[in-house]
């Protein structure tokens, strides 16, 4: 029977970050990913085969439907994010005691981040940067996980997934993994945890449709909301009571001077508003298949605004939502339950205002503006730092760790990856210092 150092459950940032570190330290690492490796970047095809349930998964509850967008592939939901670049906030890691700005330094050139010239940004994205400016608000530049040599100027694929590699996603750091001798099992659900005498000692599943089971002598669970399922048939039911989504809005306007369908998504906007009302503003818009369903959302006579698809000018608000909601494992196409709060609401809204006059400014009339309804972004929080894991990330169970969104100890509103990146980083040092 073949025993690992490290299996690592789930290959999206979390999970290839602590598959990379450990097998640089000569680990023998397992990565078991539940999804396969769909190749054919840049395309809508793409987006319905990487994430689960096509990108419909949601909310028990309804109306309002809250929707989000989990990633089933090798890279996790990293393969078709917009590349934006936020490190992560003191804001929500100075509570539970977590310094990450050593690991977030180290991860700086690896993921590539850092601005893009102005060709590469895009004409529509400076005068929207332009225009929020001349409104006395302060809006810049967004670094963004871009090779410049590799993107290209008039392309706004990066949320289908960039064909030509020039967008950072987890897969590099699986794939760097995978060339220092870590195993990568696709098609391979994990489903339990294998205990023995109060230690976590393998995991249990599914491979190809096949029962298996793994061992190793540390498990970490990186398979976002996922891993409640798996703690809770553990015996730990703290997991999965608490859920934040960041919550998105978008609102586009067409203008007769410029429109976003072809330009850089999250290129400009501003953090301004972060620590004081805890929200972002960001240039961005769906892809004229996503805004079919969001318009679908909003009402069956919204639908024929599709036709603008082309022609819109977009930008988002993204917040810290508050922390209410819970994850209903089992449950394939609504596993939670999560609707904005009023706070929430309140959040979105003023967000909402800014953007508005931002698009009037850019010559938007008010008949084209339409508010798309409010969407969850980024699931995360379901099994909090200081709730269900320690400030190592160990749960309740030895040599059991979860390492990935889910531990994020409070909304954080922002971009993600880089904040789960620092996190896998740190955790593959502790875990370094357990084999010693
Ligand atoms: C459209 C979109 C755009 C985004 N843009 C940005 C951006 O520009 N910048 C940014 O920083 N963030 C962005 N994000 C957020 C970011 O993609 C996620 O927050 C990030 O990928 C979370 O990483 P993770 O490791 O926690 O989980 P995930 O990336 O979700 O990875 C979890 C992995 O676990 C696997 N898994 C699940 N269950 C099991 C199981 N039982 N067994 C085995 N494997 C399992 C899944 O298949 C998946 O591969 C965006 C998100 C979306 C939806």
């Amino acid at each position: 029977m073949k025993e690992y150092d490290v299996i690592v459950v789930g290959s999206g940032p979390g999970g290839a970050t602590v598959a990379r570190e450990m097998s640089r330290k000569g680990k023998k690492v397992l990565l078991a990913e539940r999804g396969g490796r769909w190749n054919w970047l840049g395309n809508t095809l793409s987006v319905a085969m990487i994430l689960q349930n096509s990108g419909l998964t949601g909310s028990k509850t309804f109306p309002p439907f809250t929707q989000v967008t989990i990633g089933n592939n090798y890279g996790g939901t990293s393969t078709i994010i917009c590349g934006c670049a936020v490190p992560p906030p003191r804001k929500v890691f100075d509570d539970v005691g977590i310094d990450l700005s050593a690991e977030a330094e180290e991860a700086r050139q690896e993921l590539w981040a850092g601005k893009l010239p102005d060709e590469l940004v895009g004409e529509a994205n400076l005068r929207l940067m332009e225009a929020a400016n001349d409104l006395g608000y302060h809006w810049h530049k967004v670094d963004k996980f871009i090779k410049v040599d590799k993107c290209i100027p008039e392309c706004a694929d990066c949320m289908m997934g960039c064909k030509r590699d020039a967008k950072w996603s987890a897969r590099f750091y699986g794939d760097e993994a995978i060339a220092q001798g870590a195993e990568l099992a696709l098609h391979t659900r994990i489903e339990e945890v294998i205990e023995e005498n109060g230690k976590a000692v393998g995991v249990k599943g599914l491979s190809h449709g096949k029962p298996v089971s793994y061992y190793g002598k540390r498990v970490v669970l990186s398979s976002g909301i996922g891993n409640v399922g798996i703690l809770r048939q553990a015996g730990i039911r703290e997991a999965g009571q608490t859920f934040a989504v960041d919550f998105l809005q978008f609102v586009g306007g067409v203008s007769p001077h410029i429109n976003t369908s072809k330009t850089q998504p999250m290129a400009v906007g501003t953090l301004e508003h972060y620590e004081s009302d805890g929200f972002v503003v960001l240039s961005v818009f769906p892809t004229w298949s996503q805004l079919g369903v969001l318009l679908a959302m909003k009402g069956p006579q919204h639908i024929p605004r599709v036709r603008n698809a082309f022609k819109y000018t977009g930008l988002m608000v993204k917040i810290q939502d508050d922390l209410k909601g819970k994850i209903h494992p089992g449950n394939r196409f609504f596993p939670f339950t999560k609707e904005p709060s009023r706070n929430d609401k309140l959040r979105l809204a003023k967000g909402v205002e800014i953007m508005k006059k931002v698009l009037r400014k850019v010559g938007a009339s008010d008949e084209s503006i339409v508010e798309l309804n409010p969407s969850g972004a980024h699931p995360s929080a379901t099994c909090r730092i200081g709730d269900v894991v320690d400030t190592n990330l160990e749960t309740p169970i030895t040599n059991l760790y979860c390492c990935d969104a889910s531990v994020i100890p409070a909304a954080l509103g922002l971009p993600v990856v880089w904040t789960v990146v620092a996190l896998g980083k740190r955790l593959a040092k502790h875990l370094e210092r357990t084999f010693q």
